[in-house]
């Protein structure tokens, strides 16, 4: 068993845990809402401590994160369970349905040594939500600073704040996954709300974490000009203009088989709007190999990165700025700390 943190007793034989927005008071023998986190005689067991579905060294754009360490490898790590219910998660082998899922044990000693074998730059909590072993990221993110290794939580952005105000002591950069832009949108297919995502990405903005935001656009769901035209003020104003935005293209997966794949000139529509409303890096994702995946100046429009799927295969750019006109172009090359 593995203790875990941010849990009270509450009355009766309940405990309340405040890892996420959800705060479960859960019963004596229970689990919470994610499944992975149980009630043993008032402790809360952190039960998937260590527990890895999958691991592989892959490019930083993958995440997507397109300026942070651009064109740099990041060592991926993902456990099992999520708390939220999306019914078209493109990972739900593991996020939903991972009860005959093999997990590898690990210790957090061993997550530097991997990603120094791996020839990776940085680590990234992937694959299904993170925080579903926080006390696992949070011990190897912590060796890893140590070690000289920035790391990566890519996350729907639903973790309490004490939780993430802990973790940004250790934490470079996150991708946020703002699903849609109305709560309609998540407590029917999402099962949460989306007022908490929208605090989480202010609150990691505020603490100087580098974050980028993915937008599916699901035809019919979240793809209402308005709606994209909301999220996008928000980024804008709310965060900040620099934000790297990404729109990703939706294909029919898991129980949301009855919709249509995003069409191109719906992803146009949100890149238009978006950078309409102020954005100065919007990207699309899924579609292919265009020019919607290079960072472009937002002042001379110079081509600054090029990339090909996720590898980078051209970066102009010269101590962070643009080489053509001098605009300094919101990118983390290194992150301050690294000597
Ligand atoms: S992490 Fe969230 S969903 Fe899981 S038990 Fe805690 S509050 Fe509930």
């Amino acid at each position: 068993m593995k203790t875990a943190l941010y849990f009270a007793a509450e009355k009766g034989d309940r405990v309340k845990c405040g890892l996420c927005r959800h705060g479960c008071a859960i019963p004596d023998g229970k689990v919470g809402i994610c499944r992975v986190r149980r009630n043993l005689g008032g402790v809360l067991d952190a039960t998937t401590y260590g527990h890895a579905s999958s691991i592989a060294p892959d490019p930083i754009e993958k995440k997507p994160l397109f300026h942070f360490m651009p064109g740099t490898h990041s060592l991926s790590l993902g456990s099992v369970g999520c708390n939220l219910n999306c019914g078209f998660c493109q990972n739900w082998e593991i996020s939903q349905e991972w009860g005959a899922r093999s997990t590898r044990k690990l210790s957090p000693e061993a997550v530097p040594m991997m990603a120094r074998d791996n020839q990776c730059q940085s680590v990234s909590w992937t694959y299904n939500e993170p925080t579903m072993w926080y006390e696992f990221t949070l011990d190897a993110s912590r060796l890893l600073r140590k070690a000289g290794f920035p790391t990566v939580y890519v996350t729907n952005g639903y973790i309490a704040e004490e939780p993430l105000r802990e973790l940004s002591k250790c934490l470079d950069a996150m991708n946020i996954d703002v699903k849609a832009f109305t709560e309609g949108f998540y407590s029917d297919l999402v099962k949460g709300k989306l007022s908490g995502v929208l605090e989480t990405c202010e609150l990691a903005h505020e603490l100087g974490i580098h974050i980028e935001l993915t937008y599916l656009v699901i035809p019919t769901k979240n793809d209402k000009e308005e709606e994209l035209k909301g999220f996008s003020k928000w980024a804008a104003q709310s965060l900040s203009p620099d934000v790297p935005v990404h729109f990703s293209r939706f294909h029919p997966d898991y129980r949301l088989l009855d919709v249509p794949s995003t069409p191109n000139s719906t992803l146009a529509l949100a890149k238009t709007a978006a950078l309409a409303e102020g954005l100065k890096y919007v990207y699309i994702g899924n579609i292919g190999h265009t020019d919607d995946e290079n960072t472009h100046c937002p002042k001379c429009r110079a081509l600054l990165v090029e990339r090909w799927g996720f590898r980078v295969i051209k970066n102009r750019l010269k101590g962070g700025g643009c080489p053509d006109c001098g605009e300094k172009i919101s990118v983390v090359e290194k992150p301050g700390w690294i000597v």
